[in-house]
């Protein structure tokens, strides 16, 4: 039996995806983002064992939920991806209950191998939306941002748009850091490469994380950095979303 390495879930989430939504946040992420405010779902092979089974029994719970306000699954992270064959077996029966399925993804494990490409596949015909996190669209000041550079993950989105996936965009701004003028329109000239963007959020950086970092005993490298302000978050949705003017 598939299982899989869960973090922890949440029963009500709304930024995540459409409607109201049961986030499976998954253990084990390849990247290292200096701004992530979940770093406790780092370390591959922590978490809980669940299985499949385990969780459809409490999502089932929601339905109702999900129906009245257009909401589903949401698999966050961590990095779902690392757990294809668990995220397979768990969308085919949200599939089956008729349940909207989404994967919160910053594309760290995608690869054109074929062992891969045929997983991605497989789990991708159950799934109806990808929130694909780009991070930095230069790929050194990705580096220095996530500890790796970014070309298999822009490969990821051409992938996604290649295959007509449904994906909404997200980009944490962080001052000093993503939040260049000259970056964003790189990005939005990037995001114009693709056919299947259906939105573009502009998620403001902000320190809630910061204590688990202390708790890990890891140093926080962006203590000095405070979030944006209003004007640069409008500025950011401005640039980005001129990607979706045709
Ligand atoms: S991809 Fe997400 S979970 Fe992984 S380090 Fe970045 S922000 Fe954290």
């Amino acid at each position: 039996m598939v299982t899989g390495r869960i973090h922890s879930v949440e029963t009500f989430g709304a930024v995540d995806g459409p409607g109201l939504r049961y986030i499976v946040f998954t253990q084990g992420c390849l990247l290292r983002c200096q701004f992530c405010h979940n770093p406790d779902t780092w370390k591959i092979g922590n978490g809980k064992e669940m299985t499949v089974h385990e969780i459809m029994n409490d999502v089932l719970d929601y339905l109702p939920f999900f129906e009245a306000s257009g909401g589903g699954i949401t698999v966050s992270g961590g990095e779902p991806l690392l757990q294809i064959d668990f995220l397979i077996e768990l969308f085919k029966e949200c599939k089956k209950h008729g349940i909207h399925t989404t994967i919160d993804s910053s594309g760290g494990p995608f690869n054109r191998r074929p062992q891969f490409i045929e997983k991605l596949d497989e789990l991708l015909q159950y799934t109806d939306l990808i929130l694909l996190d780009l991070k930095h669209i230069d790929s050194e000041k990705h580096k220095n941002l996530t500890g790796m550079t970014n070309e298999h993950i822009l490969d990821f989105a051409h992938y996604l748009s290649e295959n007509n996936v449904p994906v909404w965009i997200r980009h944490v701004l962080v001052p000093t850091i993503s939040d260049f003028d000259s970056d964003l329109i790189r990005l939005a000239d990037f995001i114009k490469t693709l056919n299947n963007v259906e939105k573009i959020e502009v998620l403001p950086y902000h320190k809630l994380g910061v204590y688990k970092w202390e708790n890990l005993g890891l140093e926080y490298k962006l203590k000095d950095v405070e979030p944006p302000s209003n004007e640069r978050v409008e500025n950011a949705k401005r640039i980005l979303n001129s990607a979706l003017v045709n």
